[in-house]
């Protein structure tokens, strides 16, 4: 059965196929992740070139299968020109919904919060918060955001203001009574920011444990494979360190 398609698409990842075609790993607003095969987009002069991550697209596609064909691609607002930082966080972004997600499955939540990192990636170009956010609403989206209400053990309900719940094995936080012995903290502010809107940056106190809690979170369901971005990323920020410039 032949089926068509349409939707607004970002590309994650390209790698080439045959001589002159590409298969594309696109995140789609409605469908979740496609893969499609642009046939003659490495040719010069393709009506298919362009195709890059970062950028919006309306592609429309046809076929049947794992990989229908891309037919038609339109940049959906003018091209923005990526900085060494941000192409790395872009990397990270699309290395993370690469590995966690599987091709066909919708996933509309994944989708707005994507559209949202890459704002900030403009907005914000300096800061690393709003990856921290959208760790969590990758997680939350798919399923697997550790539930921040309950103590994993007795149940019983996170208050504001009550000692320092802990992080348990599995990432499950757990209240001070069955806390682990050498369990890594969980402040108040870590949980509220996490639970809240994460609208704005969380308080600075509290972005180290945040950034170790969700890494514990996404590293559980990595399979033991390190992310190729996130080596590239503490890289770049040790050669920021070594010539003495700022570290965000
Ligand atoms: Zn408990």
């Amino acid at each position: 059965m032949t089926t068509e398609g349409e939707d607004r698409a970002f590309i994650l990842h390209r790698y080439p196929f045959s001589d002159s075609s590409l298969v594309l790993e696109v995140l789609t607003a409605s469908q979740g992740r496609l893969g499609l095969l642009a046939r003659g987009a490495r040719r010069p002069r393709s009506a298919l070139g362009g195709l890059e991550a970062g950028r919006p697209f309306l592609l429309r596609w046809r076929g049947h299968g794992e990989l229908p064909t891309l037919v038609g691609a339109d940049e959906a607002s003018p091209a923005r020109l990526f900085d060494p930082w941000q192409g790395l966080c872009l990397f990270y972004v699309n290395e993370l919904v690469l590995r966690l997600t599987a091709r066909n499955d919708p996933a509309p939540e994944l989708f707005a919060a994507y559209t949202e990192v890459l704002e900030a990636l403009w907005s914000e170009r300096r800061a690393t918060w709003y990856l921290r956010r959208f760790e969590q609403r990758l997680l939350q989206a798919l399923g697997w955001a550790a539930d921040l209400s309950h103590c994993a053990v007795c149940g019983s309900a996170w208050q504001p203001g009550t000692d320092a719940w802990s992080q348990g094995p599995g990432t499950a936080p757990r209240c001070p009574q069955h806390a682990e012995p050498g369990a890594p903290v969980l402040p108040d502010a870590l949980i509220q920011w996490l639970r809240g809107h994460m609208a704005e940056a969380p308080p600075a106190a509290v972005r180290e444990p945040l950034r170790r809690y969700l890494r514990a979170q996404i590293d559980s369901l990595l399979d033991g494979r390190p992310l190729e971005s996130r080596r590239l990323l503490a890289a770049y920020l040790q050669r920021q360190r070594d010539s003495g410039r700022p570290v965000w």
